[in-house]
């Protein structure tokens, strides 16, 4: 069983950067961390290779300036070993690009199974993991809860609006993975030490066989138009007990479709 796991790097949300004025791309010339969402990817892995008795669990990153700091915390966790693609011509690469050059840097391995997070923390058009599939070809399965993998197929429970459904597919395919639907481990110490040696192979598009005019600002085919402050979260509503707060609380949680 041997799974890649696709890790977004990101600035740190604490001290996120700042946006450029030209481009309105979020500057990430800052050192870059493991995206929270992709940890649940991580583990998610971890556990079927575990589950599985036996494979791989290999990791592909796309970031700016050869970095490799959330790499190393996602192989720290327990992933062997990592493929980044950091090349110049990436600058301005929207979702469609980026997808192009991961999809490359994936298909050099030939993984049964590719588990992305269903969005990132930073960018999150959410569109990345679907996109990689369309791109190999491969089915996909999106908001994944839980895995199994059977006989050439896996079984995914996927979250929706109004609960979960049950889906298989043939492997290999690509599944975007809910987060919080598993606990990701904290890396030990020795896990840290040994993250240290692991192998990150560090790649360009020249190595991919990728074309520079087809990804980055050349290759781009979306545009950042114009970027507002999002809207402040309102306040919540305060129930005050009259006897009746008990029936309030159930029709509020009815309203969210929660219960
Ligand atoms: C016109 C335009 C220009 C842009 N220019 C730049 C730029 O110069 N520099 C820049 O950094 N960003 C740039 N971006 C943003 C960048 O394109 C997106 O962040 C990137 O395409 C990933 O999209 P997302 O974060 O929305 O992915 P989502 O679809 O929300 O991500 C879902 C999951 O896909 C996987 N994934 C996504 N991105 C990566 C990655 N890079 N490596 C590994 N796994 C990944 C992860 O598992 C992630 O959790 C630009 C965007 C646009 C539209």
């Amino acid at each position: 069983m041997d799974v890649v796991v696709c890790v977004k790097q990101i600035p740190d949300p604490a001290d996120p950067g700042s946006l450029n004025p030209e481009t309105k791309t979020l500057d990430r010339s800052s050192k870059l961390i493991l995206d929270e969402s992709d940890s649940y990817g991580v583990e998610m892995a971890l556990q079927l290779v575990e589950t599985a008795g036996g494979g791989s669990v290999s990791l592909v990153s796309m970031a700016p300036n050869n970095e490799v700091s959330g790499l190393r915390t996602a192989l720290a966790m327990g992933a062997e070993s990592a493929v980044l693609v950091s090349d110049e011509c990436l600058a301005g690469s929207d979702a469609l690009g980026t997808s192009k050059v991961l999809a490359a840097a994936i298909a050099r391995s030939n993984p049964d199974l590719i588990l992305a997070a269903t969005e990132s923390s930073d960018g999150y058009t959410g569109t990345v993991p679907e996109q990689i599939a369309a791109v190999m070809g491969l089915p996909s399965v999106t908001f994944a809860k839980a895995i199994e993998v059977g006989d050439g197929s896996v079984s995914v429970k996927r979250q929706t609006e109004s609960g979960f459904e049950q889906v298989s597919c043939p492997t290999p395919c690509v599944v975007s993975v809910t987060a919080g639907v598993v606990e990701p481990r904290y890396p030990s110490f020795k896990g840290i030490m040994a993250a240290k040696s692991k192998p990150v192979d560090e790649v360009t598009c020249a190595d991919l066989g990728i074309d520079a005019g087809s990804v980055g600002w050349a290759g781009g085919g979306q545009e950042i138009v114009d970027v507002q402050q999002a809207e402040e979260r309102e306040a919540g509503e305060k129930i005050v007990d009259e006897g009746d707060a008990h029936d309030r609380i159930v029709s509020f949680l009815d309203e969210l479709k929660v219960i």
